[in-house]
């Protein structure tokens, strides 16, 4: 019988069991616990689509132009570094 997890253990667990992070173990709690507490699932649930959301968010929500910029001035940040070396 694995040792069983309150809902704030889950909560602490989060971040580490999205990152693969947690020991066999844990991991084998957080889900029994997933599929047995539907606040949960549902807080999982939401939270992985949060994050979804955020990293498709910052690549779109930068205009092209921004974009174009940020890429220029990498570039010319690199060739800075190869000139310093002449
Ligand atoms: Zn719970």
């Amino acid at each position: 019988m694995p040792h069983t997890l309150t809902c704030q253990d889950v909560a602490d667990r989060l971040i580490d069991y999205v990152e693969g992070d947690l020991e066999p173990d844990d991991r084998a709690a957080f889900e029994v616990h997933m599929a047995r507490c539907a606040e949960c699932a549902t807080f999982l649930a939401s939270y992985l689509r949060a994050t979804e959301l955020a990293r498709h968010a910052v690549l779109q929500a930068m205009p092209a132009a921004a974009r174009d910029r940020l890429v220029e001035a990498l570039r010319k940040n690199l060739s800075a570094c190869d000139d310093d070396e002449t």
